[in-house]
């Protein structure tokens, strides 16, 4: 373990054993190391900032099945819902006017000429009603390069696609045959070759998953040359098929998720270094802090929910998502409270870019 950290702390390039080491440690004394050391380097590279992304949840309709997710389509229990363009469009000006620099759209997948349409209209709106000042990212799944192409044209900047794991066994073990990581491996391509600030991430603590697996997501984020990462705990969801799947087989231990969870942070901060990472709402759906935590042990971004309360419990990815009776107002309330009260700063109307973004772009001339 000494060599493993006079490594991390010399600087000297680290391996894929390093990375497995990290993820396996135990013990109070070395996680506060192993966080304070990742800490101390999002402070060199990316600074003491926290950013603020004001995510909307727009829709809850979508046409996949993955078996861990909550508004997966086949969970009959969900009330669907579509929010309308002018409320996605004024909750977008309610986040600029909140100076948080930056917004999330998010939802279900849903591939049709009719929401790309849709989504174009919102993003040109937008783009009008905030001066162009504010940094929008997509989180609205796998879509054809055209249609990423249109999105970006019309206002999108960032795009987060995760690809929930690198093994493809265990990608394959979590959804229906037709569901291909090869397409989502493609669409991350495709976002690139269009020129967005590509984001992207795991789940942690998946059934079957193992650290090595997720050394070599680290390594895939480096090898992919990721701008960002957005990366949380599996949570089970009681109306979806995988806490069946696999009973007997995976024990759900949510101390396990949140420290992995953690750790995963702190070592993609310790290897990648410069790039945006954010602290999930699922850290905090296993610890009352479990976002400021995420800060602590190396992310630098925070994404408040800015959807209504009426729509909140209709998106439920998993169980336990907190904050559902909170309006937007509370949330930003609440969250530059406990930002502030670990001693960091708030990006107030700033993009928050990853760095690694602009040194790309610096130097793709
Ligand atoms: N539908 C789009 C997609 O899949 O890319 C965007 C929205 S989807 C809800 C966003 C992310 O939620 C997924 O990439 C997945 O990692 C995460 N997610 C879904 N179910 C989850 C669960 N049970 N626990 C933790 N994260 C989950
Ligand atoms: Fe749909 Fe995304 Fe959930 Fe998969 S993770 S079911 S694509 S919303």
């Amino acid at each position: 373990m000494k060599a493993l950290f006079d490594k991390v702390y010399s600087g000297i390039k680290l391996t894929r054993d390093d990375l497995i080491e990290m993820l396996s440690l135990e013990g109070e004394e070395n996680l506060k190391a192993l966080f304070e050391r990742a800490y101390r380097i999002k402070k060199e590279e990316v600074g003491g900032k926290a950013y603020f992304r004001g995510i909307i949840e727009l829709s809850n309709v979508c046409e996949k099945d993955c078996y861990y997710c909550g508004i997966r389509k086949s969970n009959t229990q969900v009330r669907r819902f579509l929010m309308g363009e002018d409320e996605i469009i004024e909750t977008a000006q309610w986040v600029y006017e909140q100076n948080y620099g930056s917004l999330v759209l998010q939802a279900g997948e849903m591939r049709s000429p009719k929401f790309t349409e849709m989504i174009e209209r919102v993003l040109k709106a937008i783009r009008q009603r905030t001066d162009d000042k504010l940094r929008v990212t997509l989180s609205l799944g796998e879509q054809d390069e055209e249609t990423y192409a249109r999105w970006l044209a019309a206002g999108a900047h960032r795009y987060l696609l995760r690809i929930e794991t690198s093994n493809t066994q265990l990608y394959k073990r979590l959804h229906p045959e037709d569901h291909d990581i090869d397409i989502r491996l493609e669409s991350l391509d495709a976002l690139r070759r269009t020129g967005y600030q590509v984001g992207t991430g795991v789940m942690i603590g998946l059934p079957y998953q193992t650290v090595e697996d997720l050394a070599d997501d680290i390594l895939f984020f480096k090898q992919r040359d990721i701008d960002m990462i957005g990366m949380g705990p599996y949570i089970p969801h009681h109306d979806t098929p995988l806490p069946d799947l696999v009973e007997g087989v995976f024990d759900y231990d949510p101390e396990r998720q949140l420290n992995l969870g953690l750790k995963m942070i702190a070592a993609t901060r310790i290897f990648l270094r410069d790039v945006n990472i954010a602290a999930t709402t699922a850290l905090q759906a296993l610890h009352a802090k479990g976002r400021e935590m995420g800060l602590e042990a190396g992310a630098n971004v925070i994404m408040p929910n800015a959807t209504s309360t009426q729509y909140r419990e209709s998106y439920q990815l998993y169980d336990g998502k907190p904050c559902l009776d909170e309006n937007s107002g509370q949330c930003r309330g609440c969250l530059q409270h406990r930002v502030e009260y670990i001693g960091e700063t708030i990006g107030f109307d700033e993009w928050g870019d990853s760095p690694h973004f602009v040194k790309r772009m610096a130097t793709s001339g």
